[in-house]
């Protein structure tokens, strides 16, 4: 059940804030149960980590939120601003009856939030090439979500006496695919990626350094390498990634249609509708049918970092994670967050949870944990971040 708490502010004119975070998580994939060094729902804290599934994504904010809130109740602590807590139940599967209905709810009760904090982007140490210190990177925009159906009939036939060449199902599908996966959409060192590697570059060692704070110099050898690599390519760009094809059922059939699905992440400042046209321009062939599956979504719109809401973020994780350089980033996966743009222009998408490049595969993976001393830091940033926010004018 998706769960919406509110605690009431003592100044009904100040916007409120809502903290987020959701109660569901991924399944454990089938046949990996026995690669996990504890009973993967077992909850088991051992060696200083919690293990199991949703230790991390995203039981640990969802505790330390609750965690926070609990102290300052306990302190006597009065709010301004009224504090709404909002735990979807459905996040892995698209939140629409959990945070859907939640935005909903709030929309018609006219509530304008100040700012809106979700999971999102963590504290990397050691992930970023050239740079020493631990990252803390704020999502400030998600990327949009696209299948794009083509299919296209021809002549089906026996094997024995095939149709022309480049005539058949497969062949034609095949020359399609090809067009789509050749003609990437145009990236570039723009927007959040650059306000990312902007804030970042001053910290960096070495060369990195000096070409990230010189793009007007060194950008299209910068973007050359981050385009080579799948995660740092995903931020320049609305990516393509071919998913799906299916065409034939018998080795001596030339069938007679050929179907395949191809998946598009969207950039913010890029649209589904764009998107449509290009693949429609690139196939340039009115024997294909395209159409778009349901469940898609246009990128989010991109939040300031100039804001008072920004900035008390930054302070926060400056201040509980002391030495750790904080920049804006872009989410490429999607959060319970996108659901709530209508009712406010500043979403963060933020998990104070650490991890190392080892870490990285237990994210929805085998051997999710996050240590001990991690989750208390995880309440203290909440704790401090509620209280400065909700008695701020
Ligand atoms: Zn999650």
């Amino acid at each position: 059940m998706s769960l919406l708490y509110t605690w009431r502010g003592t100044d009904a004119a100040a916007p409120p804030i809502l903290l987020m975070a959701h109660q569901d998580v991924v399944p454990v994939a089938a046949g990996t149960e026995g690669d996990w060094s504890v009973a993967p729902f077992s909850g088991e804290v051992k060696d200083g980590f919690v293990w199991g599934r949703g230790a991390w994504d995203d039981k640990g904010n969802l505790i330390a939120q609750l965690e926070a809130i609990e102290m300052l109740l306990a302190a006597g602590f009065q709010p301004r601003r009224t504090v709404y807590l909002a735990f979807g139940a459905d996040e892995e599967v698209g939140g629409q009856r959990g945070a859907v209905q939640i935005a909903r709810l709030l929309a018609e009760r006219n509530v304008k939030l100040e700012f809106v904090i979700d999971e999102g982007l963590l504290i990397t140490d050691g992930v970023m090439p050239g740079l020493s210190k631990p990252a803390a990177l704020i999502g400030i925009a998600e990327k949009g979500y696209l299948s794009v159906v083509l299919r296209v009939a021809a002549t089906p036939g026996h094997s024995s006496m095939p149709p022309p060449q480049g005539t058949g199902a497969i062949p034609m599908m095949s020359a399609a695919l090809k067009r789509i996966d050749d003609e990437q959409l145009p990236g570039g060192i723009r927007g959040v990626a650059r306000e990312m590697f902007e804030t970042v570059a001053p910290e960096m060692d070495g060369f990195g350094r000096i070409a990230l704070s010189n793009l007007w110099l060194f950008g299209p050898v910068v973007q050359k390498q981050l385009e080579a690599g799948a995660s740092t390519n995903a931020m320049l760009r609305t990516t393509t990634a071919l998913t799906m094809v299916n065409a034939g059922n018998k080795d001596n059939v030339v069938p007679g249609r050929a179907e395949a699905t191809v998946n598009f992440r969207l950039l913010p400042g890029d649209t589904k509708d764009g998107v449509l046209q290009h693949v429609k321009r690139t196939v340039a062939d009115d024997r294909f049918e395209l159409y778009a599956l349901p469940g898609s979504s246009e990128a989010s719109p991109v939040s300031p970092t100039q804001s008072p809401s920004y900035q008390l973020i930054n302070r926060t994780v400056r201040e509980v994670f002391p030495g750790t350089i904080v920049a804006p980033g872009l989410m490429i996966g999607a959060t319970d967050s996108r659901h709530f743009t209508a009712i406010s222009d500043h979403i963060y998408r933020f998990s104070p949870v650490r991890a190392r490049p080892e870490d990285l595969p237990r994210f929805h993976g085998t051997n999710e944990r996050v240590s001990t001393a991690n989750l208390a830091e995880l309440v203290r940033f909440y704790h401090r971040l509620v209280e400065q926010a909700a008695a701020s004018r």
